[in-house]
């Protein structure tokens, strides 16, 4: 292959990892003479960086992949690549099923990738999907100039029995401290203001290590690195956060007065089915320590409606849990039955209806909350990190609160990547609007 002419295009479906994964890839093809493209028309290579954790996930990409058989036989030499949770999950099935694939690519298989293209050309689907053996790699190409993920830990060893993670993604493997702590430090030289810690199960890091550090060990540590302003993070299990966790947040002064807690369910019932292994007892002590140690703290949550043999008590209990926490922010779907989970063969499986009028209900519940919340905010002054150009108002900018609230206001390009005092105008159910302090 003439690599001067390598053009590809990368398509990343669902969570911040497999966005960070994106990078590593785009890494890997830039250093072998490529560039980004915008349209398949003019790839060379086409990357589908995928998703399994729900249903809807895999069907939006098993529809790509049936149009790209036409785009094959126009363009033969243009090579097509499944990546990530998807490629894991299928193997060989996504090869059988579209034999013009070129290669499917499991989620421990990254760092072979730039051997592969060199080899497999034209040799019809090879499929590398190990079982274990991923590497943290870090990618040379970042999206964005204020805000960077890394990785510190991969996989996860929880089983809860709706997830799909630790069978597509592996046990939980964490990332020597030494090695992150140079990613931050390389990232604070570049200028990234705000550094954001990936990991699916992230606050159980270090139990797999030597020595087994702790993850608000490694805050401080981080906390430490000149250049940081911001630290984000997300997932945390509530099972693994102790006092020392909220004390971290708290004290430290570039952790962002932000915790997205996975909830996902209001139930005990609900919660037991799913192997959450907390209560909602529990789950409101971590919320009641954190509000009283850190005034203004926001606080965001998954849900997952309509669970097999969730009955219409279970549901309104979680209901009423949900709007006593009052979550700034909430991500909510209905389940998903994923195959080889453990909750796919338990009983009581939900119609699609009831699951969706119950889906619905919450969302109308959260977005009063978060609306009222934001309202809330109205007539303080708040710093915020100026992420981009409006995409609906050129003459505005974007920017996020350390509450990870996202403001617009007037501003310009050069903001971007800056910290700049706004007050607070009006509250949406999606963030604020603001004016710039000058
Ligand atoms: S903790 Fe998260 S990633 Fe792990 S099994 Fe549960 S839902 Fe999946």
């Amino acid at each position: 292959m003439n690599r001067t002419e390598l053009k590809y295009r990368i398509l990343t479906y669902g969570c911040q990892m497999n966005e960070y994964d994106s990078e590593v890839i785009a890494s890997v093809l830039d250093n072998m003479g490529g560039a980004p493209v915008e349209t398949d028309d003019e790839a060379d290579i086409i990357i589908l960086n995928t998703c399994c954790v729900r249903k809807t996930a895999d069907n939006k990409v098993y529809g790509r992949l049936g149009q790209y058989k036409q785009l094959k036989d126009q363009k033969p030499d243009c090579m097509i690549i499944v990546a990530g949770c998807l490629a894991q999950k299928d193997k060989e099935g996504l090869a059988k099923k579209y034999p013009h694939i070129d290669l499917v690519l499991g989620t421990h298989n990254l760092r072979e990738l730039p051997q592969l293209i060199e080899e497999i050309r034209g040799k019809g689907p090879v499929v590398r999907t190990d079982d274990q053996g991923a590497a943290f790699l870090s990618p040379s190409v970042r999206k964005g100039t204020t805000s960077a993920y890394i990785p510190i830990s991969i996989g996860c060893d929880c089983f809860c029995t709706y997830c799909i993670v630790p069978y597509v993604r592996g046990r939980l493997q964490s990332r020597p401290v030494e090695e992150i702590l140079i990613e931050a430090e390389k990232l604070a030289a570049q200028g990234f203001m705000e550094i954001f810690l990936l990991g699916q199960n992230v606050n159980s890091y270090g139990f797999d290590l030597p020595g087994q550090p702790r993850f608000w060990e490694l805050l401080e540590k981080l906390d430490a690195i000149k250049g940081v302003s911001r630290i984000r993070f997300t997932s945390p299990h509530p099972k693994d956060f102790p006092p020392e966790l909220v004390k971290a947040v708290a004290e430290l002064p570039s952790v962002c007065e932000c915790i997205h807690l996975p909830l996902q369910a209001g139930s005990n019932r609900v919660l037991k089915l799913m192997n959450r292994r907390y209560t909602r007892e529990q789950y409101l002590d971590i919320i009641e320590d954190l509000r009283a140690r850190i005034p203004g703290v926001a606080l965001s949550t998954d849900l997952i409606v309509g669970f097999p043999g969730e009955t219409e008590e279970d549901f309104e209990e979680g209901l009423e849990f949900i709007r006593k926490i009052e979550f700034d922010q909430a991500f909510m779907f209905a389940y998903s039955l994923r195959d080889g989970t453990a909750a796919e063969k338990m009983p009581g499986h939900l119609e699609q209806d009831v699951k969706m009028g119950r889906l619905y209900k919450l969302i109308d519940m959260q977005n009063d909350i978060s609306r009222k919340l934001n309202i809330a905010q109205e007539g303080k002054t708040v710093e915020c990190l100026v992420e981009a150009v409006s995409k609906k108002d050129p003459g505005k900018v974007t920017g996020r609160t350390r509450t990870n609230r996202v403001v617009n206001f007037a501003g310009s390009e050069d903001l971007i990547g800056k910290l700049v005092n706004v007050k607070l105008i009006k509250g949406f159910t999606w963030g604020l609007t603001g004016e710039m302090c000058i």
